[in-house]
């Protein structure tokens, strides 16, 4: 399935022929996907600069559409959002991220955070506190062991709201990361006022990083800026060695990118990366 733009949804070749499923086909579709068990979590491991040792996994969503086949979440969370369906699809994820991650820990793995990615509507949600509460308690999860990401611009929109929203959800113990960091033009002033667990410097930059000076100056401010606050900061999008040791070299804490591992499906990130517990 690829891309055709902003009206088409997926093209499909089969047997020779072209198959356009149009929008609404494909909102029907999300809305037995979840009925009808589609949905499945793939695992990216987050990896220590200083040590290069797994200390936490990022869950992405994969639609295992019956007639399309994979399909990926930027080819769908974005209609889910105007829909509506991302709630109960941010629900889904949430549920089994935390479920797997329970059982990986009752398997006798290492512990360490899951990361799943929360919609802007679901930030707005009021009942988000509660939900994760919930699926904390249903789970037996310890919320120490759940990460959020938030996007940077998703925190810009509504800054007050979402510092409050982010406080709340620390009470309960569980972790907040801002997510695509660098894209909204967060100031210092924002980042200082909402105690956050870490930031994640958004791959656009990591990329970039060979083009010019100018972007490693860029990631290298963005990255001791974390520092002096005391943040944890992590770069996704990792893909080369040079990258990595640029990232050492200005004291990024953690990455995540091609260059460790693609998301794996729960079967094979257990068997690459998960190490028992001696
Ligand atoms: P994101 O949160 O910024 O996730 C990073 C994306 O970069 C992921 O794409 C990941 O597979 C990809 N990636 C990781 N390492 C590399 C690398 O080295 N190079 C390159 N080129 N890409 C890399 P993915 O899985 O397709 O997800 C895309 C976006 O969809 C995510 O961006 C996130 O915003 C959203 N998303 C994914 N899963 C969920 C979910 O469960 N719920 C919600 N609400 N959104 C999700
Ligand atoms: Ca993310
Ligand atoms: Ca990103
Ligand atoms: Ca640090």
């Amino acid at each position: 399935a690829k891309k055709l733009g902003k009206n088409n949804y997926c093209f499909f070749e089969s047997t020779g022929e072209n198959f356009i499923k149009n929008k609404l086909d494909l909102i029907n579709d999300l809305a037995k996907a979840i009925h009808n068990e589609e949905f499945e979590l793939y695992y990216q491991p987050k990896i220590d600069v200083k040590t290069m040792s797994l200390v936490g996994m990022e869950a992405l969503i994969r639609w295992n559409h019956p007639k399309l086949g994979t399909i990926h979440p930027n080819q769908f969370i974005p209609l889910a959002e105007k829909t509506g369906q991302i709630v109960k699809i941010d629900q889904w994820v949430l549920k089994n991220a935390c479920m797997q991650n329970k059982q990986w820990q009752k398997e006798n793995y290492t512990p360490m955070a899951i990361s799943i990615n929360i919609s802007a509507i679901n930030l707005n949600h009021a009942q988000l506190v509660e939900k994760v509460e919930g699926v904390l308690e249903e789970t037996g999860l310890a919320p120490g062991y759940l990460e959020l990401e938030i996007t940077e611009s998703t925190i810009i929109h509504n800054i007050d709201y979402a510092s409050r929203m982010i406080r709340e959800l620390q009470k309960l113990g569980v972790k907040i990361s801002m997510d695509d960091f660098g894209t909204g033009y967060a100031s210092i002033s924002n980042i200082k006022k909402i105690h956050l667990d870490t930031v994640k410097i958004d791959k656009d930059f990591i990329m970039d990083l060979h083009k010019d000076t100018a972007n490693k100056a860029i990631v290298a401010t963005m990255i001791s800026m974390a520092n002096t606050l005391g943040v944890n900061v992590i770069a996704e999008g990792v893909e080369e060695k040079s990258q990595l040791e640029f990232l050492k070299k200005v004291n990024c804490d953690q990455v995540q990118g091609y260059l460790f591992s693609k998301p794996l499906s729960g079967k094979l990130f257990k068997e690459r990366w998960l190490v028992k517990q001696s």
